[in-house]
């Protein structure tokens, strides 16, 4: 609230001086937006709330409707049917945005130019990529007979699929990428929900969990305690190196040694790099895109902006930190394009609610404040802090989860 309060305030003082300015310029700034997830489209939202007729702003997004992965773990136990979890972008049209509904295929950075997959291409003052992730897989296998259910839409309603299928005496085998990688919580959330679902319909099936990190990474004593009620066999350190989409089977390595294990159920969480416009545009290094956390520019490319999952900070990569990155980006490039200073002090806030079963949940929160010298954002002080499962925290993740969808597309 604090964050919200102090961006209103912060953006009106600013722009009450600054949009006149902009107005009067013979054309209008344009910042062309790519991804509409939930940092971009908030990004998109939030320049033209602020920026008003001064400004305009282009979200280039794909796909009509946006499918939530932020619980997307719930359309696996009928929690939710993911009609519920889908968006389109007619609200973000009325606060003025142009919405395209086009991929973006290549960035001519010099030029201020990005093409579309139709052809056609568009200028910009200022680009904001945020593309989300895009995956490494330990092999090439056929992600329609293997789900990962890590972008939701189809894959969540395969994965469903994949489960709804399982028998009494199966195996249902999953894995966990190694960090960093979208969502901290949530592979060991999906766990715990799908144990959960599996014991009410009064099956025995046996579940192995394959991580590649060395520990259960966030909220150990809470997924810990969970997957020892449920049974299931936790393995730290087991990297995935081939998944046979033939045979059904996943081989890993293990402190040095590898296995091979067949599963009826199989579901593999690939390694994580940021969606492949950033490589496209040239602002990666490795996997993500660095920036600095004051406005989000990449600090490999002048007035290219990168936000959410696909930049590289010491910030989770989660949607409800995605939004408050894109509030702080859209507030600096209105400052920019006005001619004022940045704000020398941004703060985020990550919060995850975390479903055990289909009638608790946990939550992990934290604070960041932006740390001049690193030019990244620093953990405040007496930060992560975690929730234990219960249905009183079950009952607050819809309000929470309710409040982050309008806040980004209505
Ligand atoms: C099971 C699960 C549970 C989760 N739970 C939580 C939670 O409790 N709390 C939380 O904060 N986060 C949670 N997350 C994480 C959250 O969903 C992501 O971090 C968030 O979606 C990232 O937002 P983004 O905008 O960076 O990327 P995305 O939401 O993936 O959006 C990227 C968009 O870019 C578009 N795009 C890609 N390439 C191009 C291109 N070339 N041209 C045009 N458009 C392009 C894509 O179509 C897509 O719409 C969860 C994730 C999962 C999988």
């Amino acid at each position: 609230m604090k964050r919200r309060d102090f961006i209103k305030l912060s953006a009106v003082a600013a722009l009450s001086l600054t949009v006149p300015n902009i107005v009067r310029a013979a054309n209008n700034p344009r910042v062309v937006v790519v991804g509409g997830g939930f940092s971009g489209a908030t990004c998109a939202k939030y320049l033209k709330l602020w920026g008003g007729s001064g400004i305009d702003v282009v979200l280039i997004e794909p796909n009509a409707t946006y499918t939530s992965p932020i619980l997307s773990n719930l359309v696996l136990n009928n929690v939710k049917n993911i009609s519920e979890l889908r968006f389109g972008y007619n609200s973000l049209r009325q606060y003025g945005v142009q919405v395209i509904h086009k991929k973006v295929i290549n960035f001519d950075t010099e030029n201020k130019r990005v093409s579309l997959d139709d052809g056609t291409s568009i200028t910009y003052n200022k680009l904001v990529l945020a593309p989300g992730i895009d995956f490494i897989y330990p092999n090439s296998y056929d992600i329609t007979k293997i789900p990962h259910a890590w972008i939701a839409g189809e894959q969540t309603l395969f994965l469903k699929n994949v489960i709804d299928s399982l028998q009494n005496g199966d195996r249902f085998v999953m894995s966990i990428p190694k960090a960093p990688y979208r969502c901290p919580p949530g592979p060991y959330e999906r766990a715990c929900v799908v144990a959960d679902y599996l014991k009410d319909r009064g099956l025995s099936v046996e579940i192995i969990v394959l991580d590649e990190n060395a520990d259960i990474i966030v909220e150990k004593d809470s997924f810990g305690a969970k997957f020892r009620e449920y049974g299931i066999d936790y393995r730290p350190n087991s990297k995935v190196t081939y998944v046979n989409d033939q045979t059904f089977e996943v081989t890993y390595t293990q402190n040095g040694s590898s296995h091979t294990i067949s599963a009826r159920g199989i579901n593999i969480i690939p390694n994580q790099k940021g969606g492949q416009a950033i490589f496209l545009a040239g602002v990666n290094d490795g996997n993500f895109a660095p920036v600095d956390t004051k406005n989000y520019e990449s600090l490999i490319k002048k007035d290219v902006h990168v936000i959410g999952d696909a930049h590289h900070s010491s910030q989770p990569k989660a949607g409800h930190i995605g939004n408050g990155e894109a509030k702080v980006c859209a507030e600096a490039i209105l400052r920019e394009l006005s001619g004022y200073e940045l704000y020398s002090a941004p703060k985020t806030n990550s919060t995850c609610y975390s479903p055990v079963s289909n009638t608790e949940a946990t939550w992990l929160t934290a604070i960041y404040q932006y740390d001049p010298t690193t030019k990244d954002m620093k953990i405040v002080p007496g930060y992560p802090k975690a929730g234990t499962p219960s249905s009183q925290n079950f009952s607050d993740m819809f309000k929470w989860s309710g409040n982050l969808f309008s806040d980004t597309f209505a």
